[in-house]
């Protein structure tokens, strides 16, 4: 093992795929092997992995002006372009974008903000934040705490009191349902339970809630019909802001240029990272609309700077990918394709899997799907230690794709926005095949119910 401090990676495990090169939708091993990447690497190459558009025009860039900072009012052209045409893409009004490098980072610079903007207002104790069971949001000290699942909390220490981390349920009804209860009666009690724990723990003390619009490494999931509705009439009722982590669903993943828009959230603030550049160059975007913005102006005239940023924040070589790449996605029609393919990829899914013994749900949106994998299809119970899921990862990689086993026993996928119908056709028949051996073997280990 090299000396690297692999994430999310056991200690014990050993290095076995090593990358070499991609193109279009597919990576190469070093020894040549071809692979589709069926999660676009972590949710986030949009545009594949050979676009020459953007590797020339980050370049470009490095050859022109390869780093300045954007502290204490020294700019670069890229950095104000990209905010202007972000600007006139995202749903918020006069909107204002602090930059970073990732998705934690950004995550943490909206809690720094939401507690510097309360401040601002007179209203300090307004500090806490809801998030949800199985939400993901990052891994940084107050991103990590918003993050939901276990093995991120585990052994950290994550000060969740000082940071007000607030839990409340997710809307996953395949899973959380209770008896025969129906969706929109799974939908009235979690939003009810909410609204009672805003209650109990006093709205004045609570400044948000942060949401996935469809969750990515909780295992893909779709909330119900419905609950977006409920849960923002809640949150407005309060006076809590709405806070949509767009790090996966953002720029076209979900077949609309945001996954707010696909499931009908009016957001006040938004996180981007991931295919805001197709991955290209590491950038992020904390989002606030401009009436927040305002108001923090003369807090920041009293201490003399608005104290936070980062070395790279604004780095004129990432900003010029992001450019590229929304130029690309406007030029190439991609959130129109992404809807069109993505709604092929959705039936196919669904035609193949449905009544497939091993596969309890299929669920997503767009170029975001996962399949539940399950012991018993009629339970729903699910396998132990996510070794269902692990099999399945890893015929899949052996036959030639690459997806990513997450919460356990969800097989997700997520290919590139760029993919054709063809190549959808070809990912299936490696699904299929995965899948089939999959349920083979862990029929052989007497792990699935006959
Ligand atoms: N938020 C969401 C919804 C994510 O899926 C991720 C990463 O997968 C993050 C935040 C964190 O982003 P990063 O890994 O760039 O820090």
């Amino acid at each position: 093992m090299a000396p690297v401090i692999y994430p999310t990676t056991n200690f014990t495990a050993i290095e076995q795929l090593c990358l070499e090169r991609g193109e279009g939708i597919y990576v190469y091993d070093t020894d040549g092997k071809q692979y589709i990447e069926g999660l676009a690497g972590l949710w986030c190459t949009s545009l594949g992995y050979s676009n020459t558009e953007v590797i020339d025009a980050i370049t470009k860039q490095l050859n022109t002006l390869p780093f300045s900072h954007t502290f204490g009012g020294k700019t670069h052209a890229p950095i104000m372009e990209l905010a202007d045409k972000l600007r006139a893409m995202v749903p918020i009004e006069d909107a204002y974008f602090f930059f970073g490098n990732s998705g934690s980072d950004a995550n943490d610079s909206h809690y720094k903000m939401l507690r510097y903007y309360f401040n601002a207002i007179g209203k300090p104790e307004k500090r806490k934040i809801i998030t949800r069971e199985r939400g993901y949001h990052g891994v940084t000290v107050a991103a990590g705490s918003l993050t939901s699942l276990p093995a991120n909390l585990a052994h950290f220490d994550a000060p969740l009191e000082a940071l007000g981390v607030l839990r409340t349920e997710s809307p996953h009804y395949y899973t959380n349902r209770k008896g025969n209860e129906t969706e929109a009666q799974f939908v009235d009690r979690i939003i009810n339970s909410l609204e009672e724990q805003i209650i109990a723990e006093g709205p004045e003390t609570i400044a948000a809630m942060i949401v996935e619009p469809i969750t990515g490494a909780s295992g893909v999931i779709v909330p119900p019909e419905g609950y977006y509705e409920k849960l923002q009439a809640v949150l407005r009722k309060y006076d809590i802001l709405v806070w949509a982590d767009e790090v996966i669903t953002g720029f076209g993943r979900t077949g609309n240029d945001f996954g707010c828009t696909t499931m009908g959230i009016q957001p006040d603030l938004m996180t981007f990272a991931k295919q805001l550049s197709s991955a290209y160059f590491p950038i992020s975007a904390a989002v606030i609309p401009g009436w927040m913005y305002e108001a923090m102006i003369e807090q920041t005239n009293q201490v003399g700077v608005f104290g936070h940023g980062y070395t790279y924040s604004g780095h004129p070589a990432a900003c010029a990918a992001a450019l590229k790449t929304l130029e690309i996605y406007e030029r190439d029609n991609l959130f129109v394709h992404a809807a069109e393919v993505g709604d092929y990829l959705q039936a196919q899914l669904r035609d193949a899997f449905t009544d497939h013994p091993l596969v309890g749900e299929v669920r997503g949106k767009g170029l975001i799907a996962a399949l539940e994998l399950v012991s018993n299809k009629t339970t729903g119970a699910s396998f132990d230690k996510g070794i269902a899921g692990a099999t399945a990862q890893k015929f899949c990689q052996d036959n030639g794709l690459l997806l990513r086993a997450v919460a356990g026993n969800a097989l997700a996928l997520c290919p590139p926005l760029i993919i054709t119908r063809d190549e959808i056709d070809a990912l299936m028949g490696k699904l299929k095949a995965a899948i089939d051996s999959t349920y083979a073997e862990l029929k052989d280990k007497g792990l699935i119910a006959d």
